[in-house]
Formats: structure tokens, sequence, C-alpha cells
């Protein structure tokens, strides 16, 4: 079954979203397996699409405006404006600069992509700004913390920050300790970066590959990239976002959602990647 999430304003969601981070770089055939491997996920209904105006000086934002425009399958686009940006001054040109990219006239989130100098109260008056603008639907924050969190709710209505993107995967479990927990209470959503850990060392992790053995997919025998993906989703209110430039990888990210964890190898994955058992700083890539 497709696990969703459920936006504060009641807007549901499929847990498994598409990260595009790196994406739109590079010229020739490697785009054109990035392109292939968005439109599949959208017609897939994987309609959340995540990029910032950070990635790529924009060129991640056209790459998926222009797989959106030839693509007129669900979408739900979240794009990321830079902390320098954040102001009551940039924001809306940075918007309307990222909107072109896209092809849109309005995105369905705007993220401030990390706390900078701007006071938190004027970014939230510049989002503000911008949704009776109709230039964006809703908006919510990356990298925050949960003494950020508190600060925030200082200037905002119940609900109106949607989401808190944040770094999480088995490597990175400090935020079980309080964020998780301080996101279900404000009823924000995680969405969860990295769940991977970037295609690299967890990856290779022998506790992922001898339960990757014990379970299997409708795309074949599974892998340790989908238990590490399994594992993220299995919670409530979270929403991962693993990129993946490749079909293959994209179509073994969508079968990890028939995976279910049993209490063994959950108990497995925490003696390898123990929870925290104290407050950590959050980590961020
Ligand atoms: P991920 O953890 O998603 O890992 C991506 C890597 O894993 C790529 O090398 C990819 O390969 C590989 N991969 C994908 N699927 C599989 C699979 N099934 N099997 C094996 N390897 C696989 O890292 P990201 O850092 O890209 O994070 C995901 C997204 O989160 C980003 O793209 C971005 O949208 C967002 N993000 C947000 C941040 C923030 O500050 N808010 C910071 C970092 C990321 P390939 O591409 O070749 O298919």
């Amino acid at each position: 079954m497709t696990r969703t999430v459920t936006l504060s304003d009641g807007t549901v969601l499929p847990a498994l979203g598409m990260g595009t981070w790196n994406m739109g770089g590079i010229q020739g055939e490697q785009m054109d397996r990035e392109r292939e491997s968005l439109g599949y996920g959208l017609k897939a209904g994987l309609s959340v699409v995540d990029t910032a105006e950070m990635y790529g000086h924009g060129r991640s934002e056209s790459l998926v405006g222009e797989v959106l425009h030839y693509n007129k399958a669900d979408r739900f686009v979240v794009t990321k404006v830079l902390p320098e940006n954040a102001s009551f001054e940039r924001m809306e040109a940075a918007c309307t600069t990222s909107l072109r990219r896209l092809g849109l006239r309005c995105v369905d989130l705007y993220l401030l992509h990390w706390r900078g100098t701007v006071p938190l109260r004027e970014t939230v008056e510049a989002f503000r700004r911008l949704r009776e603008k109709g230039l964006i639907k809703r908006w919510g924050v990356s990298n925050f913390d949960v003494d950020d969190l508190m600060e925030l709710e200082r200037y905002i209505r119940p609900g109106e920050c949607a989401v808190n993107q944040i770094l999480y995967n088995l490597e990175h479990r400090g935020v079980e300790y309080d964020l998780l927990d301080a996101g279900r209470f404000r009823n924000i959503v995680t969405m969860a970066y990295s769940p991977l850990g970037q295609g690299m060392a967890l990856l290779q992790h022998p506790a992922l590959q001898k339960i990757a053995a014990r379970h299997t997919t409708s795309a074949g025998p599974a892998t340790p990239a989908q238990i590490a993906l399994a594992w993220v989703l299995r919670q409530r209110n979270i929403l991962a976002i693993p990129k993946a430039s490749s079909l293959a990888h994209l179509k073994a990210n969508i079968a990890a959602q028939e995976i279910n964890l049993t209490q063994d190898d959950l108990a497995e994955l925490d003696a390898a990647f123990p929870p925290p058992v104290r407050k950590m700083p959050l980590d961020m890539i």
C-alpha cells in the first residue's frame, strides 16, 4: 500500500518523493537519464519533487520545469529560498526567478533552506506576502532544530509552517531524541533528506546487506538501499525524498515501499546504528 503523510491544511501526499540535488548539471546522456527518472516517478505517483534555487545555481529547477512541462501527472513542487534571499526585500525576486525556471505560476511549498542572518519574524512576513500574492501555496523550513521551531512558534499561527526538511537516515538518528516528536506535536511534516546516506558508506553496511538478504520485492531481491529507505518510510509523519538519477534506482525506491521490516530487523538495525540517548546537535549537509 502506498504510504502517505497529511499536511496541516489536510493535503495528503505520498510519503515517497523525489530529490533533485546535483541534477541538471551535466548535459547529454546524464541529463536524459535524469529526465527519464523524474518523468517515470511522476507517472508512478511520486508527485512530490524537491528542488532549490541553490541546486546547480538553478539548473535543477530548470530541469524539473522541463520535466513538468512534458508531463501532466499530478505534481507537488517544493523549492527552497537561500537564507540571504529570505528577507522581505529579496524573497519575492528569488521566488519569481524560481517560478520562471520551474515554468509555474505558483509553487506548492516554499522552504527556507537553512537559517541565516535575516530575522525569522521577517522571513515569516515575507512568506505571508508571497502567499497573499498567490506565488506560493504554503511554506516551511529546513534544517531547523527544536529551539528553532520554538522560536518560530512565537511568530506564527498553529499549522502555518507545513514542513521541516532535515537530514535523517540510519547514520543520523539524533533527531529521534526530540525533533521528530517536536514536528508531530506541532503538526509539521518531517521531510527526510539524504535518506540513503547520499548512496555512500551506509549502503555498504553489513547489517543492511544481511537484512536485505531476508526480503524480496516485486522488483526482485531486496537491496541495502531499499532497507535503508524502508526504515525511514516506516515511520508516521515522515516524507522521504531520495534522489535517483537512474531509472533502475527510482524503480527500486518505489518497490522499497513494499518492505515491512520485522521486529528482528529493527533490533538488528538498532544494534548497528544505535538510537540517540541524549540531545544531539542537528546534523546537516
Ligand atoms: P540520497 O540519500 O537521496 O542519495 C542519493 C544517492 O543514492 C545517489 O548517488 C543515487 O544514485 C543513489 N541511489 C538512489 N536510489 C538508489 C538505490 N535504490 N540503490 C542504490 N543507490 C541509490 O542523497 P541526497 O543528498 O541527494 O538527498 C536526497 C534529496 O534531499 C536531495 O536530492 C535534495 O533534494 C534534498 N536535500 C536537501 C537538503 C537540505 O538542506 N534541505 C540537503 C541535502 C539534500 P543515482 O542518482 O545515480 O541514481
